[in-house]
């Protein structure tokens, strides 16, 4: 978890590869749904674009198709999900049904004013339409209403890490290892 820009994507495909399991990342999968033009991607195609928040039913079963699938049997690391409450009680009821466990909620923790000038950076390396100014704005405002009060959540059930997230990204990635140890 983290607020948009303190870097979750680079890290988790780090960390996926270190233990070797599979990396969901909700905002890829989007992506590419919304590129293949598949019916999800044109329902989540207008609250992406916005910096809004895609609808909890949409997410869930997202979620739920891909966490039954065998590829997730040894291990799976969520980037970017869960997002809001509703989010994560879903997720528990979707572990429940495959008989696995969070190990831990890693929190990466960073400064606002440093993430946004990060993704508009960001905006114009990799042309991401909801990478603009504006828009990164009310993400970054999104992320403080609706989902920072995940970490309450994930606090009070002891399964959450809070990792500072500013530094060199192979520091961080230490630093994520450290505490997954
Ligand atoms: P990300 O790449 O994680 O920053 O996600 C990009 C965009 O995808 C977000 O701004 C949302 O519009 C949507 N999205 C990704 N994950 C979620 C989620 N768990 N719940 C709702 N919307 C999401």
């Amino acid at each position: 978890m983290g607020p948009p820009g303190v870097g979750k994507g680079t890290q988790a495909a780090r960390i996926e590869n270190h233990f070797s399991i599979i990396h969901l990342s909700t905002g890829e999968i989007l992506r590419e749904e919304m590129k293949a033009e598949t019916s999800i991607g044109k329902q989540a195609k207008d609250f992406c674009d916005s910096g809004q928040l895609v609808p909890d039913p949409i997410l869930l079963d997202i979620i739920e198709h891909r966490l039954f699938h065998d590829d997730c049997k040894n291990g799976f690391l969520l980037d970017g999900f869960p997002r809001t409450l509703p989010q994560a009680t879903g997720l528990d009821t979707i572990l429940k049904d495959i008989n696995q466990e969070l190990d831990c909620a890693i929190s990466l923790v960073a400064d606002e004013g440093e993430l946004v000038s990060r993704l508009v950076q960001r905006g114009k390396e990799l042309g991401r339409s909801d990478d603009s100014e504006e828009i990164i704005q009310h993400r970054q405002k999104i992320y403080w209403d609706q989902t920072a009060p995940l970490l309450d959540f994930y606090r009070n059930k002891g399964l959450l890490k809070e990792v500072d997230g500013i530094g060199d990204i192979s520091e961080i990635t230490n630093r994520i290892l450290k505490v997954l140890q």
